[in-house]
């Protein structure tokens, strides 16, 4: 134990064949050896722990090789290279930015840079994280950029190339490091553990992969915890457990309830996972996770775009069979859905559970409700809107009320509509022309006393949004205005700055609850109109969950031009002002005031 060396260090690459993942750049640095054109500045840009360090000592190493091999790589054998790998090389310096950033500390560089090597050719300064030196250490060090001496080379590394000063990057040959691909990754793993006398299932180092997220040093590291957790014999399912993943398997057995409707099922599924310790929100990301996974392990075309090992591939390819692509693209949408409104969300399990109902309820059909309860949201105006319908898989149930005929509207249960909407082609955004409207003769039996005024057309677009985003199971709960008034506020307080101006537009504007649910937002012209319809989806879809009421709609209007007359002249303002404002009008009168 005592001679215990950590992987990320005991297998750091020594050469540039070895350096796993950036095939690419290092043959142009193995290029830039062998015809000895050398930059005199270089600039490694790209994540953490996905080798920039490393190349830059294999780099300074090869450079300074008194006998270099013909592919441009060190010898690892002649007495420079000795001194190298020995880390006593005095042709290497490294200079950490992140906690020596001052001037101090670049003057002090500067003035080392000046001493030639004592042996070999170059001196190489290596300066990492250099988005963090200090704006004055910065200028001081350009200088000595734009005119180094001959022998030094420098190598500036970053995670953070856009806080590079422009003057330094045209100074710099720039080199992009990648991500290290899952593939890569578990490649390596697998060396390191055939090196160590590790046993261990490619599922499980396919886990660690992912968990490491393309910087081997990272998954070097978690390899190390998982050996040390194991004793030495990798398990996947030792794997999941130490490093608290989520099995692949719940989410299998959760879209096989999703597949046959069982929502039981699905139910008790969560509520496994919630027991084990996850939380709501990896669950929900996760299933997105999973579906995406289904979706590209449906077409040979994208299959290698699945990062999982080859057992559990087989399981998604199998998986993916059952599924049609317009269910995935649905469930694909719910559950994002989910995942942006479960910040929000006061009663997160339920935001989840109702998310798992409407999955599971994506190919069943249309189930006839019982008469008191069911009094169905009435359809959107039926003014035909051919363009305008959202880019989004319908669900069936939604399309079919917003062509319902009017007849319906009085008798509760919807038709059933049995069959799934049909599979578009392969990847293709599942756009459903509008269903034809009928004629706008029962337009005023709909809405009594709504339909017909003025501006109120453009409240179909999100009429339609609205049905569509509700879970599909349905909520009753009575609420009232002021209920009402209280959720809407609380939405927009919810906002950010992004949505600053959604923001702005809702605190103008106070909804006003009308029968069956439906409310009406009434604002100043179509611009404000716009911008709440822009954010309409999860503004309804936050009120059906905050008043437990899934029958919600909004309807957003202009104001009539009698509604809030506009004052034209200075004489009118004014007019206006004291009608709003007794007092007003005592000032005008006691200073004898007149507008000119
Ligand atoms: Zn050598």
């Amino acid at each position: 134990m005592e001679d215990f060396i950590v992987s990320a260090r005991k297998y750091r690459p020594a050469t540039f064949r070895t350096v796993v993942g950036q095939y690419a750049l290092t043959t142009t640095l193995k290029n830039a050896v062998i015809t000895k054109k050398l930059a005199h500045a270089f600039l490694f840009c790209g994540p953490r722990g996905v080798g920039k360090t490393t190349c830059a000592r294999i780099f300074a190493k090869t450079i300074n090789c008194f006998t270099p091999t013909a592919e441009g790589e060190a010898c690892n054998q002649c007495e420079s290279c000795v001194s190298f790998n020995e880390q006593r090389s005095y042709n290497i310096h490294e200079l950490d930015a992140a906690s020596n950033n001052s001037v101090d500390d670049i003057r002090l560089l500067i003035e080392q840079v000046r001493i030639p090597p004592q042996i070999g050719q170059y001196k190489v300064y290596i300066i990492d994280e250099v988005h963090m030196l200090s704006q004055s250490a910065f200028n001081a060090f350009l200088k000595t950029l734009e005119e180094p001496p001959k022998h030094a080379i420098f190598v500036l590394a970053t995670t953070e190339k856009h806080k590079i000063l422009p003057t330094i990057l045209s100074r710099c040959q720039i080199y992009d490091f990648n991500r290290i691909s899952i593939n890569d990754i578990v490649e390596h793993l697998q060396y390191v553990a055939s090196q160590e006398s590790v046993t261990a299932e490619p599922e499980a180092l396919n886990v660690i992969a992912q968990k490491a997220d393309g910087g081997m040093r990272d998954a070097l590291s978690i390899f190390d915890q998982v050996v040390s957790f194991t004793g030495g014999n990798i398990t996947y399912r030792a794997t999941i457990d130490n490093l608290n993943v989520l099995d692949y398997d719940y989410y299998f057995r959760l879209v096989e309830a999703f597949l046959s409707g069982n929502v039981i099922d699905a139910m008790l599924i969560f509520n496994e996972v919630l027991n084990r310790g996850f939380e709501g929100q990896n669950f929900i990301s996760g299933m997105s996770s999973h579906l995406r996974d289904l979706l590209v392990a449906k077409d040979p075309q994208t299959l290698p775009l699945l990062e999982v090992g080859e057992a559990i591939g087989v399981k998604y390819t199998q998986q993916a069979q059952k599924c049609q692509n317009a269910f995935l693209y649905k469930a694909l949408e719910i559950s994002n859905e989910c995942d942006l409104n479960y910040r929000l969300s006061k009663n997160k399990r339920l935001l989840v559970e109702l998310t798992l109902i409407r999955l599971c309820q994506i190919l069943q059909p249309v189930q006839p409700q019982p008469v008191q309860r069911d009094i169905q949201p009435i359809a959107a105006n039926p003014v035909p809107q051919p363009v305008q319908q959202p880019a989004q898989a319908q669900h069936p149930q939604a399309r079919h009320l917003s062509s319902a005929p009017v007849q319906t509207l009085t008798v509760a249960p919807p038709p059933q509509v049995t069959a799934p909407p049909p599979p578009p082609p392969a990847f293709a955004k599942t756009q459903t022309p509008a269903p034809p409207a009928p004629k706008s003769a029962g337009q005023s039996m709909r809405m009594p006393g709504l339909s017909i005024k003025n501006g109120f057309n453009k409240k179909d677009d999100s009429a339609g949004l609205n049905q569509q985003s509700g879970p599909s199971v349905s909520l009753n709960t009575p609420f009232d205005n002021e209920a009402l008034i209280l959720a809407w506020n609380e939405y927009a307080q919810s906002l950010t700055v992004e949505n600053i101006l959604v923001q702005k537009t809702m605190q103008t504007a106070r909804p006003l609850l009308k029968e069956n649910y439906q409310f009406e937002v009434a604002v100043d012209g179509p611009q404000q109109v716009e911008i709440l319809e822009q954010d309409a989806t999860t503004m309804v879809t936050y009120l059906k969950n905050k008043l437990k009421n899934t029958s919600i709609q909004m309807h957003i209007r202009v104001n009539e031009v009698n509604e809030r007359p506009k004052a034209s002249s200075m004489q009118e303002k004014l007019k206006a002002m004291m009608n709003t404002n007794p007092e007003l009008i005592k000032l005008k009168e006691i200073f004898d005031l007149e507008i000119a």
